[in-house]
């Protein structure tokens, strides 16, 4: 049987598809590479270049297709404010067709890249998946758009078709393995510590920490970073429940993806230092528009429906394991 891994030309989908490769399975990865790197496609794996809906048919309709993990996505909050079609399209129309086309080719299993954005500001912390859903962004709101549509699509298929959105939280790190290292290569590039690491590089002057009067403990914004293999490994574990065990909430679970545990930007910060020998300047800057405070997820249905442990629990271990893919990397 073989598993599509549609994004993975880009960061988690890459790793998800080499995990899966690791664990013996066919893969064929889906890729515009609009943002993905075609070297990113792990050996062995066969890659389809063309928009998710687009490719849809006739990637499943060769038969033999036994899920789908579908990372492909617009991802990048600011931009989605300013561009809000091509989140929801790229994100929900998207996402619909690829849903019709699992229906017309009895693909079973989806394992879909959701995020903690779909909860927006946080009533309280730890974040469970009961708590509100009010996204505070469009890219938020397009992935829970389509959260919704999932859940409606396994409601209706008389069991037929069963899936898991992962909510994913702060994904870090990159991975090692007897390929090529796999790691954030953003061409944009927005996210903390690829931009800390940047830093080190000299490749940046120095770090922007964007607000420093959060109600946190120093003041900066608190996030749970999530290493990118343990990640990958949830999807393995999803996969597996979709394939022989019991899919509570009408065969479509949705379960966050976070450690638990939550790091300032100036822990991470000075985790940078530490790993990089770096002295990294550092400036406060006024809040980024669309900032929770603090979002730290509840791992304990991830725990307890998928058997799923983070390994990576150290922030210098994921800090580390980042920058030793960033070395590395000249784009
Ligand atoms: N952040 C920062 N400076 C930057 C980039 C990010 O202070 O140059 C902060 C941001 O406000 C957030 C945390 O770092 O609190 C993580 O941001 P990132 O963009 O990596 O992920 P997000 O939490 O937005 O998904």
């Amino acid at each position: 049987m073989t598993l599509v891994v549609t994004g993975g030309a880009g960061y988690v989908g890459s790793v998800c598809a080499q995990h899966l490769l690791d664990a013996g399975q066919d893969v064929v990865v889906v890729d515009d590479l609009s943002t993905g790197h075609r070297d990113a496609v792990p050996e062995g794996a066969r890659l389809v270049v063309g928009d998710v809906a687009e490719v849809a048919d006739e990637v499943l309709g060769a038969g033999g297709v036994d899920g789908v993990i579908h990372c492909a996505a617009r991802s990048l909050v600011g931009e989605s404010a300013v561009e809000p079609a091509k989140y929801w399209h790229g994100n929900v129309v998207t996402t619909v067709r690829l849903l019709d086309a699992l229906r017309r080719h009895r693909v079973p299993r989806l394992v879909f890249s959701s995020t903690a954005a779909t909860y927006g500001e946080p009533e309280s912390s730890p974040i469970t998946e009961d708590a509100p859903t009010r996204p505070t962004n469009t890219y938020g709101a397009t992935k829970l758009a389509v959260d919704h549509a999932i859940g409606t699509y396994a409601a209706a298929s008389d069991g037929e078709f069963r899936a898991v959105s992962l909510r994913y939280f702060n994904v870090a790190g990159a991975h090692a393995g007897t390929g090529p290292a796999l790691g954030e290569r953003h061409t944009v590039e927005t996210h903390l510590i690829p931009l800390v690491l940047q830093v080190a590089l000299g490749r940046r002057d120095e770090i922007a920490i964007f607000g420093d009067d959060w109600p946190t403990a120093d003041g900066t914004c608190v996030r749970d970073y999530i290493h990118v293999d343990d990640l990958a490994e949830a999807h393995l574990l999803a996969l597996d429940l979709l394939a022989g065990g019991e899919v509570p909430d009408g065969g479509h679970l949705v379960c966050n993806l976070g450690n638990g545990t939550g790091f300032s930007v100036l822990e991470v910060i000075e985790a940078c230092r530490r790993v990089t020998g770096h002295p990294i300047p550092a400036r406060v800057a006024p809040r980024r528009t669309g900032d929770p405070g603090v979002l730290v997820a509840s791992a304990a249905r991830a725990r307890d429906e998928l058997g799923w442990k983070p390994t990576h629990t150290d922030l210098d271990g994921i800090v580390a394991d980042a920058w030793a893919f960033a070395r590395t990397r000249v784009d």
